[in-house]
């Protein structure tokens, strides 16, 4: 096998390639390649990289090529899609569907237990039910102490899937879970946002046993992956110490409040509780881009496109104001679709038909910086690898368009760097002063907020500032 001192060549790629090159998400799909050689570790930036054997860390394989889903040399999610989902009609920001639907569970507790309309795991429960899977790998709190707040595991009863409902914007990894899929026959299937889900149909195409053992992947929309200085910074602004944290909820669910008014909740080791709404923390705008993993500035797939179903928020009106929550869901196979359809007309779910425009609209955001921004991102230079995307370059695009990508991509390297060096200087106020001022000058870019944003404002006729909106 070629060393990573020879010159690179993209068919062969080592995981230290990917992440010297700013590509790795963490997913721990070639952990579950390397035969007990490799772990899954986090970096001093909170971020899960691949870690051990020096050999295996620096060795080009084709394999590895493959079966990362951020590799320019594995097929991307049009061919993964095309081979999973062929015809069903096509959009270009949906991928592949069969049918979109807007609404939540009806059947008593799904929605009341999720982040959002409780879908995600209603869907995995029917597959239980049904004997359509044996197993569902997914994510739940981890068993406390000094272990990860939250970790992949696999759910074979229904009790054991919905106590792990709800969204963890917390760095998770799939090489335990495909370990025990290789171990245990059965039916599985997998959650994950969409990267997850391509590494996970990259492996399929790889092996035969993961290809006949994982039967129905179940996507999350995503706006990018966060590193594990999210929730430590939640708890310095909150007046504690991540130490005396036992348990998270990323979303505090009140029906009586707007559904996109996020309230981080923390549970201390002394029996009290803290909790306070997103947009009054320093990093609490997701738009900004607070401790984004780099390998989501290279990501075109905003709606798990590889997955059999998807699942998102309903970021529009008058959804985003029902605190009890809203799904947005993108079907692509037929037999969910038939499933879904059933439980629709027995008063299971209350889900009503959209078009491929109401759920771009819910995303709007994230189709943006996956899009336009991507493809002016892709015009940039860089070292190391370079990613294949499905998005052409192009620098055609305002210049305040650019700012806010520029600006939220500063953001997203500096809170990895500006973190560190307050926690290696014990020095909250070091990071969370920094954070407040790049906060405000995102936020007078992208909603004309503030004082900056009162100046953009005046000065943006001349300058040609115009385009806001994060
Ligand atoms: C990192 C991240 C970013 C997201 N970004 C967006 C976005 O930009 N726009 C949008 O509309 N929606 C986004 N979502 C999805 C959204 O937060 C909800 O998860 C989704 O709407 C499903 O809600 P639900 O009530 O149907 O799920 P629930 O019924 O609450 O079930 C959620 C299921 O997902 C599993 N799960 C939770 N976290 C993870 C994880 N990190 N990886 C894999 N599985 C997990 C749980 O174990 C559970 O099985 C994101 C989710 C994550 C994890």
């Amino acid at each position: 096998m070629p060393s990573s001192t020879e010159p690179l060549a993209i068919s062969a790629i080592s995981p230290r390639d990917m992440v010297a090159s700013g590509l790795c998400i963490g997913c721990g799909a070639c952990v579950s390649q390397s035969a007990g050689r490799g772990h899954m570790r986090l970096d001093r930036y909170g971020q899960l990289k691949p870690a051990g054997d020096a050999r295996w860390l620096r060795t080009r394989s084709a394999a590895l090529a493959q079966t990362c889903p951020f590799s320019p040399a594995a097929a991307n999610e049009d061919a993964l899609a095309a081979e999973r989902f062929a015809g069903t009609g096509r959009d270009d920001r949906l991928g592949h569907f069969a049918g979109a639907y807007v609404g939540h569970v009806s059947e008593p507790g799904f929605r009341d237990e999720g982040s959002s309309g409780g879908l995600t795991t209603w869907v995995a429960a029917q597959l239980l039910r049904r004997g359509l899977v044996d197993a569902v790998a997914h994510v739940a709190p981890g068993q406390g102490g000094d272990g990860p707040y939250f970790a992949y595991r696999i759910s074979r009863s229904e009790a054991q899937l919905r106590a792990g409902a709800k969204s963890r914007y917390h760095p998770i990894e799939l090489s335990g879970v495909i370990d025990e899929i290789r171990r245990v026959p059965g039916r599985y299937a997998i959650v994950g946002i969409p990267c997850f889900i391509k590494a996970v149909h990259l492996l399929r195409r790889q092996e035969r046993v993961l290809a006949e053992r994982i039967v129905h992947t179940l996507g999350l929309f995503c706006g990018h992956m966060k590193s594990a200085r999210f929730v430590e910074s939640f708890a310095w602004q909150l007046g504690t110490r991540i130490e005396e944290v036992v348990a998270l909820d990323y979303r505090l669910k009140n029906p009586d409040r707007p559904a996109n008014w996020y309230t981080a909740h923390l549970a201390l080791k002394d029996g009290t509780t803290r909790s306070r709404d997103w947009w009054h923390l320093a990093d609490g705008d997701w738009g900004a881009g607070f401790f984004m993993n780099s390998a989501c500035n290279s990501c075109d797939d905003v709606m798990a496109e590889t997955a059999d179903i998807a699942f998102g928020d309903a970021w529009v009106e008058p959804y985003s104001s029902d605190g009890r929550g809203t799904n947005v869901v993108v079907v692509r196979s037929p037999l969910i679709h038939a499933m879904i359809e059933t439980a629709i007309a027995e008063g299971r779910l209350a889900l009503t038909p959209v078009d491929a425009d109401f759920v771009a609209g819910t995303q709007a955001a994230g189709l943006r910086q996956r899009r336009e921004g991507l493809a002016w991102r892709l015009t940039w230079p860089r070292r190391g690898i370079r990613p294949i995307k499905r998005v052409a370059p192009s620098r055609a695009l305002g210049l305040r368009r650019k700012l806010i990508y520029l600006i939220r991509h500063q953001i997203s390297a500096w809170s990895h760097r500006m973190f560190w060096l307050a926690r290696a200087t014990r020095q909250p106020q070091l990071y969370i002063g920094w954070a407040r001022s790049a906060l405000a000058i995102y936020q007078g870019f992208a909603y004309s907020r503030g004082r900056i944003g009162v100046l953009i404002e005046r000065l943006g006729r001349p300058l040609g500032l115009h385009g806001r909106d994060g």
